[in-house]
């Protein structure tokens, strides 16, 4: 299709996440989208704008062995085509990482528990399925490399690299979610702070006629007119869509900033410790550790099933999820331990019931209705590759970049 003949786009994104976001820069970078003749609108529910969520909260990890392999082998090349071009080592935060699995003691100084929030069970975050077998049995050393220098050797029993050099990188998820923003709003996506309450269908064509929502300062309904609405709402898709199959987990992170004069190495560590030092019992814990660029050390813990609240701003933190979260990373690295606590937050994993993520038309609830969701604990990782596609099925009619069908919506609905 040539630019001149393109027809009218109205296109209304709803969620200003990592795929909300990344799919306004797709969408507004395509060859036949004319800002003349189309309008894309993203539409975000918290009153502190895009990235409050998941998105801003996560770790941040980019993987060639993550999953699902439709999305990863488009997402992972797109990722480093996106910090070339956009200067994403400086910007975002973009580099190539270790990762390992780190298995050892830690010694507890205070009353740490297992890690888990009030919100009860603890739950797996699940990142590590898509390895191939089982890494911890196909650990070969108990020898750390030379420059993983901020865990204690002595209370190591193994340690293991999960992938090969170049296999894995990261970005800084709050960073490289709002340059998306950014770079969209360049090139003349609307920003529209509000509450999606519903999507409009016409009862005739059965085709999306819109978008209402509440603006953020006011409490009038408004309409946006539609030709394609983009439900990218994360874990509040289903309260628009309400027979999407999306799960929420809730996790909590911290941020600590080591001491001016410690460089913490760039790794990825995703540790079994089990606890010394409690009186009460020994326990095992298992938080994640991102090295991040600027020398902010990130650390998440497992997830629970605290109910998902009306909005992302509602989300509750679990003062002493967090402490032990701090607890138990600093029960292995005294520069983690030294170090101080900057930031201490929580937010929900978008999990899709019968494997995920969900990504296509679905057109048995209206023509031009599209999802994108449930991208569990892969959604920085995949986000490029999910944008990708839906600015293809939005502007061309069709996904070409990769074969979606196993996410297809109609798995679902
Ligand atoms: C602790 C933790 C660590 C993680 N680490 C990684 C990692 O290392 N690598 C990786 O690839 N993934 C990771 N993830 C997963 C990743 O964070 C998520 O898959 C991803 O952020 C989901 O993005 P999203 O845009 O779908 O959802 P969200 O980030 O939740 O965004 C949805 C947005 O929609 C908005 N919204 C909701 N309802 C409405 C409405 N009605 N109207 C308007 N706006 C609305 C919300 O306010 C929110 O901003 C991690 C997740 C957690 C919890």
């Amino acid at each position: 299709m040539s630019l001149s003949t393109t027809p009218e786009r109205n296109i209304v994104i709803i969620g200003g996440g990592i795929i909300g976001c990344t799919t306004a820069y797709y969408l507004s970078s395509h060859p036949l989208f004319n800002s003349n003749i189309s309008k894309i609108t993203l539409l975000e529910a918290s009153r502190d704008g895009a990235a409050q969520g998941a998105s801003g909260k996560a770790g941040g990890l980019v993987a060639k062995w993550a999953y699902p392999s439709e999305l990863v082998d488009v997402s992972f090349s797109e990722h480093a085509r996106l910090a070339e071009k956009h200067c994403g080592i400086s910007r975002w935060g973009w580099r190539f990482v270790g990762c390992g699995s780190w298995e050892g003691h830690g010694e507890l100084s205070g009353e740490a528990d297992s890690g888990v929030g009030k919100g009860g069970a603890r739950k797996s975050l699940e990142k590590t399925l898509g390895l191939k077998g089982d890494f911890k049995k196909t650990r070969q050393q108990l020898g750390l490399p030379d420059d993983l220098d901020w865990v204690r050797e002595e209370l190591t029993t193994a340690y293991s690299p999960m992938s090969p050099p170049g296999d894995t990188a990261q970005v800084h998820p709050y960073l490289f979610t709002t340059s998306m923003l950014s770079l969209a709003q360049e090139r003349d996506v609307q920003f529209v702070q509000g509450k999606a309450t519903a999507v409009n269908i016409d009862k005739d064509t059965k085709a999306v006629s819109g978008v209402t929502y509440i603006p953020a300062d006011s409490s009038e309904p408004k309409s946006i007119s539609a030709t394609h609405v983009i439900v990218a709402a994360g874990v509040w898709s289903p309260k628009l869509i309400p027979r999407l199959p999306i799960e929420g987990t809730r996790a909590h992170s911290i941020t600590i900033r080591p001491t001016p004069d410690t460089t913490i190495s760039p790794y990825v560590l995703f540790t079994e410790i089990e606890l010394q030092g409690v009186s009460r019992r020994t326990a095992r814990a298992s938080p994640e550790i991102y090295a991040r660029p600027d020398n902010e050390v990130y650390c998440c813990g497992p997830g629970d099933n605290s109910p998902v609240p009306d909005t992302v701003d509602d989300v509750m933190v679990d003062q002493h999820a967090c402490d032990d979260i701090r607890e138990h990373v600093a029960s292995i690295s005294t520069q983690l331990r030294e170090g101080v606590v900057e930031k201490r937050q929580a937010c929900f994993l978008p999990i899709a019931r019968g494997g995920g993520p969900i990504v296509g038309e679905a057109k048995s609830v209206a023509k031009g209705l599209i999802i994108a969701t449930g991208h569990t604990c892969w959604g920085i990782c995949n986000a490029p590759g999910t944008a990708k596609a839906i600015a293809e099925l939005v502007m061309d009619g069709k996904i070409t970049c990769a074969n979606l069908k196993a996410l297809d919506p109609s798995r679902y609905l």
